[in-house]
């Protein structure tokens, strides 16, 4: 009898199947094998679309005649030389001769899928192949998967998909960034990446930093109270004008402060509702990464490489790249099983108790067929969970996936709510209250009413309150008005953003109704991640603190192409749709790219027209700060360089530690010698962002140059990230400086 070769999405799962599979197993270069089986594994992406100048050598140069590029049959290239050494060992594998069939244990999802499916069609491959389909790593659960492998062609949609996804951000990407590059050759510098999915999301981004920078402020006025009924209860109340808390002057809110100080009101309304708040949906990746990006701070890919190691590694959380808030009906006797074994943990005993005391577990917003298609939503899986194994960051990936779990079994929170309000001299003021009297699933948390519900509506906050009456006199003790802004929109975090990608740039807060919307949205769960660092890593975003800022660049590529399709997030939107009902059978896939190739076309027409006579305004700097002459702002940096004359040689080198210094950072450096701020996007070595002031100062040789002008340990509070060890960033400091030098 023949041998079973399985194919792993990387080395780790390789080694996790062997433990399982019976039989004694022998290492070889690349694989391990059995008398039973061969089981080998990828290292991510081995295989990919090759580029165009595949297809043809005149495809080397980027000319617009020579767009768009639709290639009727792709071909596959291996990635790097990396890839080349494991890429030769499976496809030796694949032939030989005592192997008699393949089993496809890559990711259970469609980036998995089209790992395999590159891999499988590169070494022209013809065995019988079987699907391995994990949710969760245990033992157990991989042990009953091989019980249960899928015939491949169960998951044919599913490979449509897959390659439709990947072919379709090959044409749309190469040929807009080629038509772009093309067209704004004389305003950037280097390529102008577009996308599918990248372009799209960069516009949401782009269009919140417009209104940012249209915003104009407008001063405004509120006058606070405090009040006591007697010594011991006292309150604060908010002055309101109906249901508005702000003044328009000055003048009108220093006359109320005015009416008001040392006088004494009347507790003129006084009501009490009770409101009953449901447990959240358990997580789908999306919501995981929100949550963990509000509470702690986390990028959306630490979010999911915390997730991965939870999944893989520790085998305590299932798999993490779902979009499911749900579990199947077939799980139902899972759960108490499961909820025991977090149990086993101090600080889940409690909440864990409870869910396996239960008679009757409520399912109503647990399970739901409809809603788990590749995978269920992400649980921790039913088997001991080692905590102190974890990295902090696992641990806290872990932590909120295990509590969600129990407390979705607990009932509603119920809350008191009080709306307060007193009279004094005509004036009304508005007093609002919230007593948690039913702590619910909100227990299992142990924090009670925690969520610092700031918003920033100027609503006033929610009190602690005394013991009140309606009709009650009170004393004013303290009336002051306080002078205010209004703010500009905020800039997105990961948080907000992956929210708006979910739902395609619709502001939609209800959690049901997003359920409902999640199909069109920007990309998928499993990207999203990757989609944010690869706008950042282009140039087009920078990170400051946990806001996502579009850079110049970013700014300049969203204002050019205006209101082209490419920036719409509706688009992109019906594009996942479509390739959602491929991967349910619902749609075809050569539609599909037939309309793909339409788009490219027509993309690669309008950037042609309108991107043929745009000129970047430059910006003029002033005088030179050596020799005098107009500085001037070029692709590559600031410089009294011009075409009819070399200039002193003074320069600003726009390319700084991963940023592109902006035109006003030069100015600033160029005025007074150094940034009286902290400039935000610069990247170390490690990838990790950081700020930094800047000065511009001068070698013994008289080169002028820019560098770091702060000592990294000082104002430890400003940076969210760590800034890099001093000798790190001086010697990224030296290379920003000299690589444009060198180009
Ligand atoms: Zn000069």
């Amino acid at each position: 009898m023949g041998k079973t070769l399985v194919i792993a999405e990387k080395p780790s799962v390789g080694r996790d199947l062997v433990g399982v599979l019976p039989g004694a197993y022998e290492k070889h270069e690349g694989f391990l094998e059995s008398d039973s089986h061969v089981v080998s594994w990828a290292v991510g992406h081995l295989v990919q679309l090759a580029e165009p100048e595949e297809y043809g050598p005149q495809f080397k140069k980027w000319r617009m005649a020579d767009l768009p590029i639709v290639p009727d049959q792709f071909k596959l290239v291996v990635r790097d030389e990396r890839s080349k050494k494991q890429m030769t060992v499976i496809s030796k594998l694949l032939k030989r001769d005592d192997v008699d069939d393949v089993i496809n244990a890559c990711d259970a999802g469609r980036e998995g899928e089209l790992i395999f499916a590159y891999i499988f069609e590169k070494a022209k491959a013809k065995k019988t192949v079987q699907r391995l389909w994990l949710s969760s790593m245990t033992k157990v659960a991989i042990r009953d998967a091989f019980e249960r492998l899928r015939p491949a062609e169960e998951l044919s949609t599913l490979e449509d998909a897959a390659r439709s996804r990947s072919e379709a951000d090959w044409i749309v990407g190469m040929n807009a960034t080629r038509a772009a590059t093309i067209r704004l050759r004389s305003s950037f510098d280097g390529a102008v990446s577009l996308g599918r999915v990248q372009t799209p999301t960069l516009a949401l981004i782009a269009r919140r930093e417009e209104e940012i920078l249209a915003f104009k402020p407008e001063p405004y006025w509120i006058v606070d109270a405090k009040f006591d009924a007697d010594a011991r209860r006292n309150y604060a109340g908010r002055f309101h004008a109906g249901a508005q808390p702000r003044v328009k002057t000055a003048a009108e809110a220093e006359a109320i402060v005015a009416d008001v100080r040392g006088g004494r009101g009347v507790i003129s309304k006084l009501e009490k509702t009770k409101r009953s708040e449901k447990p959240p949906l358990l997580y789908d990746l999306t919501s995981l990464q929100r949550e963990a990006n509000t509470r702690f701070g986390f990028s959306a890919r630490r979010t999911l490489a915390a997730a991965q190691r939870c999944y893989e590694e520790h085998k305590a959380l299932t798999y993490p790249r779902t979009s499911s808030r749900f579990l199947s009906s077939d799980m139902a006797a899972e759960i108490k099983p499961t909820a025991e074994l977090v149990g086993h943990n101090r600080e889940y005993t409690r909440g864990a108790e409870y869910v396996v005391g239960l008679d009757v577990l409520p399912l109503g917003r647990v399970i739901n067929d409809a809603k788990v298609t590749d995978h269920h939503a992400i649980i921790p899986t039913r088997s001991e969970h080692k905590l102190d194994k974890m990295s902090d960051d696992d641990r806290r990936i872990y932590d909120l996936a295990a509590r969600r779990f129990l407390a979705i079994f607990h009932p509603d929170a119920v809350f008191e709510n009080t709306r307060l309000e007193t009279t004094v001299a005509e004036h009304v003021f508005r007093t609002r209250g919230k007593v948690l009297l039913v702590p619910g699933w909100r227990g299992v948390y142990g924090e009670g009413m925690d969520e610092g519900d700031k918003s920033d509506d100027d609503e006033g906050s929610e009190q602690r309150l005394p013991k009140l009456e309606q009709g009650e006199d009170v004393d004013v003790r303290e009336v002051e008005l306080e002078a205010k802004e209004t703010k500009p929109p905020r800039r997105y975090s990961d948080a907000s953003l992956l929210g708006a990608m979910e739902t395609a740039g619709k502001l939609v807060d209800d959690e049901e109704l997003r359920e409902q919307m999640k199909e069109t949205g920007i990309g998928t769960p499993a990207t999203r991640a990757a989609i944010i660092e690869r706008l950042i890593s282009v140039g087009y975003v920078e990170r400051d603190g946990r806001a996502l800022v579009a850079s110049d660049k970013g700014l300049n590529v969203i204002r050019l192409l205006g209101e082209h399709a490419l920036t719409s997030p509706a688009l992109t939107g019906d594009w996942e749709k479509r390739l959602e009902d491929i991967e349910h059978g619902r749609d075809s896939r050569a539609k599909f790219m037939a309309d793909i190739a339409a788009f490219a076309n027509a993309t690669v027409t309008e950037l042609d027209a309108k991107l043929k006579d745009v000129k970047i305004e430059r910006a003029s700097m002033g005088p030179c700060r050596v020799c005098g002459a107009e500085l001037k702002e070029n692709r590559k940096g600031f410089s009294c360089w011009s075409r009819e004359d070399p200039g002193c040689g003074f320069v600003i080198w726009k390319a700084k530690a991963g940023k592109t210094l902006t035109p006003a950072i030069a100015r600033e450096l160029i005025d007074t010698g150094y940034t009286a701020k902290q400039v935000t996007g610069f990247k170390g070595k490690s990838g990790r962002s950081f700020r930094a002031k800047l000065a511009l100062r001068q070698s013994e040789e008289g080169k002028w140059r820019v560098e770091f002008d702060e000592a990294w340990a000082q104002d430890g509070g400003a940076a969210a990230a760590k800034p890099p060890e001093p000798e790190e960033a001086e010697a990224a400091a030296t290379a920003a400086a000299g690589e444009p030098a060198a180009a």
